[in-house]
């Protein structure tokens, strides 16, 4: 079995550019492993970044690993890529997640690498399991008995001091080595911290992590690969976060503040991109808010590059940014306008009017792009039939507008932690599943194929983005992955919908506040009455400068470009209602 798996690593390799490989003697041995496959993990820029950092280290070994379901269902060993190396002979295990749904295949590792899955149940002769990556930052509780520490938010700067502590104390006692990470901020150490519920008044939070300084980790591929979703690209992360407010929107918290990358940074990253392949992939939150977007598009064009971007706005749209995708042989313009109606954009605080999103459209067809894709959400909080039959109307202009193909997503609305409506009910699935349906027959007339994801096993990511650690116990019941499966082991654990999918109760301590995003509750409040009156919120100003209305900048931040004399003051949140930007 293991020569297998051995002979199926060796043949990926054997496609890659940037691996590297290591003897492991004398050195900290560290499994890197995303929770999926590898054709989706190697998309992953936080992957490679870290893959990149940890093995910039002369004295650390890092190898990848990756969840196959095949290879887990033959019983075949859980090994690392580069060497094949069994996962327990690694010194630290560490896990980069990025969506809930992962959590099962987390648990699938664990048990094809034969470890106890719960960190109380392994010490010191067990790799350390650590974990981190926007899936467990905003709410890391489901999964925390399962791991030693999770890092809250982003990982790049306490990297260097976890590296640090595991040359000098891996092989410690486990209690001794858990004290010392909690030690470092940032750091969750789930095994000496209760619950936040079950801690009183003055709970002790951790403190999500932020880069100020972007420039010193360059975002950027370190190994090209053609078996992934992104097919040898280049990824650059041109900017991180975004300010724009979006109240449904998780990276629109779990990165503030929003900071960009500089132009001249970007066009050396990319000239040494260009090197391995002419496949730019551009990442960010809103890739079209870069303040230097068109100057960047422009010359990465004149440089041969082809570009593909993971997300467009149109308030305002990059003309020059759209016209290099074209240009370079972009087929397919991917447009969010989230929501069908003016009313419903506002209740979700996403500011593109109709006509910015039909003169997306316009500009689609005089480029000739072969496809228009629109991402939406159905079971907005407020929603009414009215939004739906605005959103049929505006594909109906489209239509009117764009002949090619046309592809619209209707994905069902999440509820998220630290977000504004992290207590808003989650719509069921039977609603969902209705609207979708009605949703599909409108626009099916107008040749408009719909992408409806699943409401059920939306449900289901709506549990785990807002339970707690008895979630794991659940997790670690299931024995099928299945819709069925999940609802009878809540039920054999005593959970009920309603208490993570109903309306939650308005300013209740939260399981997922164990961490301090920054942004203030406060602010979470008044989003949420804002929405109820389809109002629009503050935005993060440029640069952030002069901000301190949700709770994320500090001074130093806000003012680091005003010389020191603070410009302008603006407290936390005590805005008027009624305000409307
Ligand atoms: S304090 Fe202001 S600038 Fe900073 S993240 Fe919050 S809203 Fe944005």
């Amino acid at each position: 079995m293991t020569w297998n798996v051995r002979t199926r690593h060796q043949a990926t390799l054997a496609q890659e550019q940037g691996v590297i490989q290591k003897d492991w003697g004398g050195r900290l041995s560290v499994a890197l492993a995303f929770p999926n496959s590898y054709y989706v993990g190697m998309s992953s820029l936080a992957l490679q970044i870290l893959y990149r950092q940890f093995n910039a280290h002369a004295d650390v070994v890092c190898e990848r690993v990756f969840y196959d379901a095949e290879s887990a269902a033959a019983g075949e060993p859980l090994l690392t890529l580069e060497t094949s190396r069994h996962v327990s002979e690694a010194d630290v295990w560490a896990f980069t997640i990025s969506y809930e749904m992962d959590y099962f295949n987390v648990v699938a590792m664990l048990r094809q690498a034969g470890l106890p899955p719960l960190a109380r149940d392994r010490d010191e002769g067990w790799p350390l399991l650590i974990a981190g990556g926007p899936g467990v930052t905003m709410n890391p509780e489901p999964m925390a008995p399962f791991f030693d520490a999770i890092i809250i938010g982003e990982g790049e700067e306490v990297l260097e001091d976890l590296i640090e502590l595991f040359q000098q104390a891996i092989n410690a006692p486990r209690a001794k080595l858990w004290a010392d990470l909690a030690a470092i901020p940032g750091v969750y150490v789930p095994a000496l911290t209760p619950p936040i519920q079950e801690q009183g008044s003055r709970p002790q939070r951790v403190p999500r992590l932020w880069v100020r300084d972007l420039r010193r980790y360059p975002p950027v591929s370190s190994i090209y690969a053609p078996e992934t979703e992104f097919r040898g690209m280049h990824l650059m992360e041109i900017a991180r976060g975004c300010g724009r407010g979006c109240r449904f929107c998780l990276a629109g918290y779990v990165y503030r503040p929003p900071r960009e990358q500089p132009l001249q940074d970007l066009l050396a990253w990319a000239e040494a991109g260009l090197q391995h392949t002419s496949r730019l992939g551009l990442i960010s939150a809103a890739v079209s808010d870069h303040t230097q977007i068109d100057e960047l598009a422009t010359s990465l064009q004149e440089m041969g590059a082809s570009l593909s971007v993971s997300s467009m706005r149109v308030d305002p749209i990059s003309v020059p940014l759209v016209r290099a995708m074209r240009a370079s042989g972009a087929q397919t313009l991917t447009i969010a306008p989230e929501a069908g109606s003016r009313r419903l954009r506002d209740v979700i605080a996403k500011t593109q009017t109709e006509d910015q999103l039909l003169a997306a459209v316009e500009l689609a067809a005089e480029l000739d792009f072969s496809q228009i894709k629109f991402y939406f959400m159905v079971g907005h909080p407020t929603e009414t039939q009215e939004d739906m039959e605005e959103l049929v109307a505006f594909i109906h202009k489209a239509r009117a507008i764009f002949k090619r193909r046309i592809a619209m997503n209707a994905t069902p609305f999440v509820p998220k932690a630290h977000t504004p409506f992290q207590w808003m009910p989650m719509t069921p699935a039977r609603v969902l599943k209705k609207r979708q349906r009605w949703l599909q027959r409108q626009v099916g007339r107008l040749r408009v194929a719909v992408r409806a994801d699943s409401p059920s096993w939306a449900e289901i990511q709506g549990v785990l983005s807002r339970g707690d650690r008895r979630l794991a116990g659940v997790l670690l019941d299931m024995q099928e992955i299945s819709v069925r499966h999940f609802w009878q082991v809540m039920q054999q654990h005593g959970l009920e919908r309603d208490e993570f999918l109903g309306q939650l109760p308005v300013g209740r301590m939260m399981p997922w506040m164990i961490v301090e995003s920054g942004v203030s509750n406060q602010f979470f409040r008044y989003e949420w009455r804002q929405a109820q009156r389809s109002r629009l919120g503050p935005h993060c100003p440029p640069d952030s400068a002069g901000c301190l209305s949700c709770g994320v900048c500090d001074e130093d931040w806000a003012f680091r470009f005003s010389d020191g004399k603070p410009v302008r003051r603006s407290r936390p949140i005590k805005l008027s209602d009624g305000q409307r930007r």
